[in-house]
């Protein structure tokens, strides 16, 4: 038997760019439905970013999801940069009059996904074999399979919101399209564990062993990460492995005290940096990880997915309000101008602080050049800061 629905707004995926848009287009009074492939026990389990700029943190206040941020939150003035031996605090507020907030994503998601269950529309968890249908026209269609059964979604518009193994870019036509990649030749091996952080803000260590990032999602939940390379084995890696190896790489003056503890979450990831371009064609829209990937240093992704729903939601409303498809029309132009920007600061961040192979390279060269200049000038630290805490939407 199949089934036939209809919407404004066919929202593909489940993650904080699907919800954030469902949320803010309700406020506006436009509905729509949420296709997510997996379970709410999973989507609100998955743990990954946990640095808010400090426009997101507005959009959420927008969205008035903002009460738990704001009162579990952790507000950030700075961040530390640990490298020959010391430690060099990027000081945001005096530089750029703002701030970052510590959050986890897996926070952001259970709000956004508690705000749209109390009464905003549906969320269909496990849609299995979403395929999008007739984007050029002005009736997209969504087909989907839940409990056996065929649906179909009619839509006004597609939003693909379904990260970077989703459907929606696939769904493009390739021939109108540019994809931009670079990829590492390394990767984060991420622990998390329940015990105090080892600072008040995160260090960012720039190491002779590896990158090592100090962060954390709590005042008793810390998040740390090592550089590895990419053929590591997660077995090869006994919790007591990594905080040995930790110690080593935040080692800097003053040399932070590290409590160590069972890991709850261990997993390794590579580092990508991905842009595909246009964002939309027709009445499909891609937002956040499903048209770009950056590798986790600048702490943009979650960050650059709020700024796409952002632009979108703008062009919906204008769409939907006044009649007015300018905004609608110029979305991928708008979103990438922007996307751009976080992709070059999370490329530089990467190659600022990570070991480079050989050590007698040009680039290997450029980038202790780059840390003694960061260390000697506070114009390079304030370029830093600015974007780190978020360049203006
Ligand atoms: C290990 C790790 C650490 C990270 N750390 C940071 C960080 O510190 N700071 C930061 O800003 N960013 C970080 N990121 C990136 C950040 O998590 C992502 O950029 C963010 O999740 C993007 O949100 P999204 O909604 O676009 O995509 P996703 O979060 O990937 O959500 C996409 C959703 O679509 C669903 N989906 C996929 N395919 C389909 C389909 N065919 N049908 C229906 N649903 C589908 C998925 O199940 C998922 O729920 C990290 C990422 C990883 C993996």
């Amino acid at each position: 038997m199949a089934a036939q629905e209809r919407t404004q707004v066919g929202i593909i995926g489940a993650g904080p760019a699907g919800l954030l848009l469902a949320r803010l287009l309700k406020l506006h009074g436009i509905d729509s439905v949420i296709l997510e492939a997996r379970t709410r026990d999973y989507v609100e389990a998955r743990v990954r970013a946990g640095v808010l700029e400090q426009g997101t943190v507005g959009l959420l206040e927008e969205a008035g999801v903002a009460e738990r941020l704001h009162r579990d939150g952790l507000v950030h003035n700075g961040v530390e940069i640990a490298a020959n031996g010391q430690r060099l605090r990027i000081d945001f507020r005096a530089l750029t009059d703002k701030t970052v907030t510590v959050y986890g994503q897996t926070e952001v998601t259970r709000d956004l996904i508690a705000a749209r269950l109390a009464g905003d529309g549906p969320i269909v968890w496990k849609a299995a074999d979403v395929a999008i249908h007739g984007i050029e026209s002005d009736r997209p269609r969504l087909g989907y399979r839940l409990a056996g059964v065929e649906h179909t979604l009619i839509c006004d518009f597609v939003a693909g919101c379904d990260g970077f193994h989703g459907v929606s870019r696939p769904s493009l036509p390739a021939a109108l399209g540019q994809t931009f990649e670079r990829t590492y030749p390394f990767g984060w091996l991420g622990i998390l564990a329940d015990v105090p952080p080892c600072s008040d803000e995160l260090i960012y260590a720039s190491h002779p062993r590896g990158f090592a990032l100090a962060s954390m999602r709590s005042p008793t939940r810390s998040r740390y990460y090592i550089q590895c390379s990419l053929d590591e084995k997660i077995e090869e890696w006994p919790d007591a492995r990594i905080w040995d190896e930790l110690k080593l790489r935040l080692g800097s003056e003053p040399v932070p005290d590290i409590t160590t503890g069972p890991s709850i979450e261990k997993s390794i990831a590579p580092l990508r940096s991905f842009v595909s371009t246009p964002m939309q064609h027709g009445r499909l829209f891609l937002t956040g990880d499903a048209a770009h990937i950056v590798p986790p240093t600048g702490a943009k992704g979650l960050n650059l997915a709020a700024s796409d729903v952002h632009y979108l939601c703008r062009a919906l409303v204008a769409h939907y309000g006044k009649g007015n498809d300018d905004l609608l029309n110029g979305y991928s132009n708008t979103a990438l101008a922007r996307v751009w920007k976080a992709e070059r600061f999370s490329w530089w961040m990467t190659m600022l602080l990570h070991r480079l192979h050989p050590e007698t390279s040009f680039e290997a060269q450029m980038q202790r050049a780059e840390l003694d200049y960061l260390a000697s000038s506070q114009a390079a630290q304030t370029v830093l800061a600015e974007n780190y805490v978020g360049l203006p939407f």
